[in-house]
């Protein structure tokens, strides 16, 4: 401290110097003032730690000087010196605020005692002061530190109340910190972590542990939001600390009454919701398949194991489906995949309502999905699902506006009859499932040991055939049909090509034989069709309107009983008129059920659909079925023409079929047309309508395109006979 520095103040001249000179000679600062009034001034510009005041002064007393420095809040010690010794006088002083009161006259050492006890309790008071401050500071930062911590912090009393919460419970989640205080954590904790909280709480008071912690769910101050998530550190708390000011309830009540002994939970409550959800998510995509929301292969192994255990331990069997969907590769190539998309969760959903909640039903490849239906023990309990299944998936989906038709194919493994292990049993529906593909589409098929022979052995033929048809290997070329007389592409033959990944292409004649015995011809052929009418879509859509697309038929698909209505449906779909596609069968096709046959070609035909007779002549069949059936199209085989080496060429087989075709006012058409001879022939006989390597090989889809585009045969234009 300075010196201290003091103010004299007395009416009475030769006082007031000698007491300015006893104070000087003791070492401390001094000024005088002659008279309340000049006290007044130097009060208003000065501090002085005391004031040495005397009473009685003319015009302004002492009393006055001490209201001005009350009034003023004027930081000094005031000192009374006064020869008034009424006792009222000194009351009177002591009201104003006189710290101490000397009586005139006084001896120099009662000044000295007095002044020096003054300066004491001044520097006391300071030093309290400068203390009070401090601690105020402190306890003001601590104080924003609670309340701005990016944390809950708050104190449960004994009894499990909040005592004490920060204002972070406010912006995390909407309460205001008053409303909560006295409220017990039951009517804040997520009712699911209620037990956890609970057993948090409860251990650490019985094990007196200093610390825990556990993640709770906390409820927001509305019913609308999730409760959010947070990690929560409880400690136990001396009384005395969750007492200290900081924590200060907002009434500003003390946390722990003093009769109560036990320790209180001093709380730190961290959200760490994002995280939670981003760790749920990151688990759910890990799991799940995102676009259907269904479980992914991973989770369907993970609950097909544990099924397994469960299985092994309470003699409890279930069952595995392997559901592969059919013609849902066309949706997805002619349509796009977005309505790709939406078929398969237009289909997930539909799955998912006729099964039961404990099933386990799987996305786990593009259109393959995986069913464990737990207690499914007999095959006439896997029959009933597997029915419901197809049934389900019958009904056409609507999706976009498009009117979607699917089918299913479905494996069936029982466990354990039909293996015992994870791996078997997956292969083993997988390979059930192809079966049912190649026998008949759309139904389902068990497991048996001796499918899984035929299985293997056939595998690199049948299975590398079927893999084309899902790989994409197999492409449709088209080769053209001239019309001779005005030398224009009147029509289009669709020619299968498999490009296989080690062998190159191979020719339709080697595979096609091979599809037909495994039924794999059916989805081939739709393939075929779909392909070629999507490709007639696009010429059309190029202005190609007069070009026919004509597709070659196997028996196998003509005898499939929907035949007619999947032909229907693949041309609205693509929005083509009837007239515009040709189906080329053999006589075989026609010869193995007449009846059933000419039914159907006649419903085909009324759609306005041309029919054409392949290979026409090579068969022995008798031609009289020809007027029954509604033929628009007689296709002379190339064989018949691979000896007409002049334009006279007599063959009388050619020249028959010629004159039968325009008898019965049938169209006509020669195949394996090679050279300019063969065309002078054919124009000769009357028979317009040629295809053959002399006008073009077939081409793929975008050369054909071009060739069509080009006008390439008008030299051939023969005008009319
Ligand atoms: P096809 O229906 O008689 O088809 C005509 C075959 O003759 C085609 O052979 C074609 O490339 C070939 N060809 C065309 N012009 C000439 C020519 O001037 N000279 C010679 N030597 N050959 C010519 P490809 O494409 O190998 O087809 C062979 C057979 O495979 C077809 O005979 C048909 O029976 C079958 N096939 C082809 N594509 C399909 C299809 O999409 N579905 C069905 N079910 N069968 C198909
Ligand atoms: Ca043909
Ligand atoms: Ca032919």
């Amino acid at each position: 401290m300075n010196k201290p520095k003091i103010l004299a103040v007395d009416d009475d001249q030769r006082m007031l110097q000698s007491l300015e000179k006893l104070l000087l000679t003791a070492g401390y600062e001094v000024q005088t003032a002659q008279g309340g009034q000049q006290a007044i001034s130097l009060l208003e510009r000065e501090r002085y730690d005391i004031a040495l005041l005397d009473i009685i002064m003319p015009e302004v007393g002492g009393h006055q000087v001490m209201d001005f420095i009350q009034q003023r809040n004027i930081n000094t010690m005031i000192v009374v010196v006064s020869g008034d010794t009424s006792i009222e006088s000194a009351i009177e002083s002591l009201r104003r605020g006189a710290y101490d009161f000397l009586r005139k006259p006084y001896t120099t050492e009662e000044l000295f005692k007095t002044v020096e006890n003054a300066i004491n309790r001044r520097l006391l008071e300071k030093e309290n002061f400068s203390l009070q401050n401090k601690l105020e500071q402190s306890e003001k930062f601590y104080r924003h530190l609670v309340q701005c911590s990016p944390d809950i912090i708050y104190i449960l009393d004994n009894e499990g109340r909040l005592a004490f919460v920060n204002d972070r419970v406010d912006s995390l989640l909407g309460y205001a910190p008053a409303e909560l205080i006295g409220k017990h954590y039951s009517d804040l904790v997520y009712e699911k972590d209620m037990l956890t909280t609970y057993h948090t709480l409860s251990e650490l008071k019985a094990n007196e542990s200093v610390f825990s912690k556990a993640e709770i769910r906390i409820k927001y101050n509305n019913s609308v939001q999730e409760p959010r998530f947070f990690e929560n550190s409880f400690m136990l708390v001396d009384r005395d600390l969750a007492n200290c000011n900081i924590f200060e309830t907002v009434d500003h009540g003390k946390i722990v009454n003093e009769s109560d002994h036990s320790s209180v939970v001093f709380g730190v409550a961290r959200d760490v919701t994002e995280r939670r959800r981003a760790q749920e998510k990151i688990n759910y995509q890990a799991y799940h398949d995102l676009l259907t929301g269904l479980p992914n292969r991973k989770l369907f192994k993970d609950r097909l194991s544990c099924a397994i255990i469960h299985s092994k331990r309470d003699q409890e069997q279930f069952t595995v489906m392997f559901l592969d969907l059919d013609r849902f590769k066309f949706v997805n190539d002619s349509l796009g995949h977005m309505i790709g998309d939406g078929l398969l969760q237009a289909v997930a959903k539909r799955l998912m309502h006729c099964l039961r909640e404990s099933d386990t039903l799987a996305r786990i490849g593009g259109d393959e999905f995986m069913l464990l239906a737990p207690g499914v023990s007999t095959s006439e309990d896997a029959k009933t699902i597997a029915a419901k299944v197809i049934s389900a998936l019958k009904l056409p989906f609507i999706v976009e506006n498009h009117e979607l038709f699917l089918g299913v194919s479905i494996g069936i493994v029982l466990f354990p009859e039909h293996g015992s292990t994870m791996e078997d049993l997956i292969q083993h529906a997988d390979i059930a499932m192809y079966h049912c593909k190649a026998q008949n589409k759309g139904g389902y098929e068990f497991y048996t040991s001796h499918m899984n022979k035929t299985f293997s052995e056939s595998l690199s033929l049948e299975t590398s055939l079927r893999k084309a048809l899902e790989t994409e290997q197999f492409a449709v070329f088209y080769q053209p049909q001239i019309d001779i007389s005005s030398g224009a592409i009147v029509g289009m033959e669709a020619l299968i090509r498999w490009n296989h990944p080690l062998r190159g292409i191979i020719s339709p004649a080697e595979f096609i034989s091979l599809a037909e015995e495994t039924g794999l011809i059916v989805s081939l052929g739709e393939w075929i069709m779909r392909t070629a009418c999507l490709e007639l879509k696009r010429w059309r859509d190029s202005g190609l309107t007069s070009v026919r697309l004509a597709v070659n038929l196997s028996a196998k698909q003509v005898e499939q009983p929907n035949f007619v209505e999947k032909m229907i449906e693949v041309l609205n779909e693509y929005d083509i008129p009837g007239q515009m596609i040709e189906l080329e069968i053999t006589e075989s096709v026609i010869m193995k059920d007449m009846n059933s046959v000419i039914q159907k070609l006649s419903q085909l035909s009324n759609r306005g659909i041309h029919i054409a007779i392949d290979d026409f002549g090579t068969g022995y069949s008798s031609l009289s079925y020809l007027e029954q059936l509604p033929i628009n199209t007689i296709k002379i085989d190339r064989s018949f023409l691979r000896n007409v080496k002049s334009t006279t060429h007599k063959s009388s087989v050619i020249a028959a079929i010629v004159a039968m075709a325009k008898g019965l006012e049938r169209n006509m058409i020669a195949e394996g047309v090679e050279t300019e001879t063969q065309v002078e022939y054919l124009r000769t006989l009357g028979c317009r309508e040629m295809q053959g390597f002399l006008f073009s090989k077939p081409l793929g889809a975008e050369a054909a395109m071009r060739l069509m585009l080009g006008n390439p045969f008008g030299h051939f234009s023969y005008g009319n006979y």
